[in-house]
């Protein structure tokens, strides 16, 4: 693979780990969904004993993080109907019509994926919006919160205060949907 020079497996209390030492700048951890694999990146040439000082002191965060994502992917059933996820197409449209009109912003694209990592997404440049089919699996003030999410990332594309402000306008319980919608 690209720009990495090695990769090694450690053992930190309950989690493998793998460690790749690779041409980027910053030391970065993350519990990779469905199967919650732990990965490190860490730039070329950085020593060994850090890595483990780094893993050792990360202990309790990486078994929470590891703990989420299994529990998450346990909730998400992983055989799809396509006939309820048109279904669930067609109850959506009305949805973001009618967040379209309450906010006065219009997406130009809409478009459906099943995705791991995220609800959805929003290019604002060219107001295409990416929703995620797992959607149709979840509570129904939880998809309209994504929704006012997403249209709102039209106005402002990233996760300012200002965004928020945004959000919290068309949807004042937004940090419960959002908490519901990660801790199923
Ligand atoms: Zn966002």
């Amino acid at each position: 693979m690209k720009g990495i020079s090695e990769i090694r497996h450690y053992q930190i209390g309950r989690q493998q780990v793998v460690v790749m030492w690779k041409n980027v700048r910053n030391v970065s951890l993350k519990v990779a969904p469905p199967d919650a694999e732990v990965r490190m990146s860490v730039p070329s040439g950085y020593p060994e004993a850090k890595v483990l000082e780094l893993l050792e002191s990360k202990r309790d965060w990486i078994d929470k993080a590891v703990s989420k994502v299994k529990k998450r992917a346990e909730a998400t059933p992983t055989k799809h109907d396509p006939a309820i996820l048109r279904a669930w197409i067609e109850e959506f449209k009305p949805m973001l019509e009618k967040w379209e009109q309450r906010m006065g912003l219009r997406a130009a694209k809409v478009s459906f994926k099943m995705m791991t990592s995220r609800w959805g997404s929003c290019r604002a440049s060219t107001r295409s919006l990416t929703f995620n089919l797992m959607l149709a699996y979840k509570p129904q003030e939880c998809v309209e919160y994504v929704i006012i999410h997403e249209l709102a990332h039209i106005v402002h594309p990233n996760h300012s205060p200002q965004f928020w402000d945004l959000v919290g306008r068309y949807c004042p319980d937004y940090r419960r949907l959002r908490h519901l919608l990660n801790n199923p």
